[in-house]
């Protein structure tokens, strides 16, 4: 059977990723979004379960000690991780699944998946994304400054995803990442049991 995709979405804190990939799995009916575990405070409005995993920090180092993480990372001083055994299952069962996590876990996920597929969502410019986290208002001015630094870090990375998607609207830039995923859809090489059974002799 066809394996499912492994779309990994990365982005800096504020640039709106939340929004876009909402509009892409409510388009798509059969993408599983895989719910990371984050050591992180819950935000108003969260719901545990659904947004994160909220675990405490020894739960989450016992978890990753147990290999049970197929990806982690720490970011602005939280633990984050993919829940390794739901990813797997979806991907075996042909299922495609989303992973919207930061640059050091992409990177993990890219050494060990290499047909993962690597979308970088970009703000149009910095002092948008600045703007946007200001207008956010979940986060404390020192915490903004903290995130803004990081997501320069990760700029440095974006040569090592496979599309930038720039998030000047997010419909739009819902469309480019669901045009990503239908072409990815169709490369020659996730389509070569077609070939075989059906234009072979
Ligand atoms: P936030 O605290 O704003 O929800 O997320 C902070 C950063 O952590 C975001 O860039 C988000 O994509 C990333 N993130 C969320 N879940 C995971 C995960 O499971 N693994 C990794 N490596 N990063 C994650």
């Amino acid at each position: 059977m066809k394996k499912g995709i492994l779309l990994v979405v990365s982005g800096p804190s504020g640039v709106g990723k939340g929004t876009v990939i909402k509009q892409v799995l409510a388009a798509r009916e059969h993408m599983y979004y895989s719910v990371s575990a984050t050591t992180r405070e819950m935000r108003e409005g969260e719901v545990d379960g659904r947004d994160y995993d909220f675990m405490k920090k020894e739960d989450f180092l016992a978890m990753k000690a147990e290999n049970g993480f197929l990806e982690n990372a720490e970011f602005c001083g939280n633990y984050y991780g993919t829940p390794r055994k739901r990813v797997i299952e979806k991907l075996e069962k042909g299922i495609d699944v989303l992973l919207e996590i930061e640059v050091q876990g992409a990177m993990q996920v890219r050494a060990s998946f290499p047909e993962a597929v690597l979308v970088f969502i970009a703000p149009p410019s910095l002092a948008e994304l600045r703007r946007r986290l200001v207008d956010r208002k979940t986060e404390t001015a020192e915490v903004i400054e903290k995130r803004l630094s990081t997501a320069i870090k990760e700029f440095a990375c974006i040569d090592k995803y496979a599309y930038i998607v720039v998030n000047d609207i997010a419909e739009n830039a819902a469309v480019h990442l669901s045009q990503i995923i239908e072409s990815e859809k169709l490369r020659t090489e996730r389509n070569m049991e077609y070939v075989k059974e059906n234009l072979l002799l």
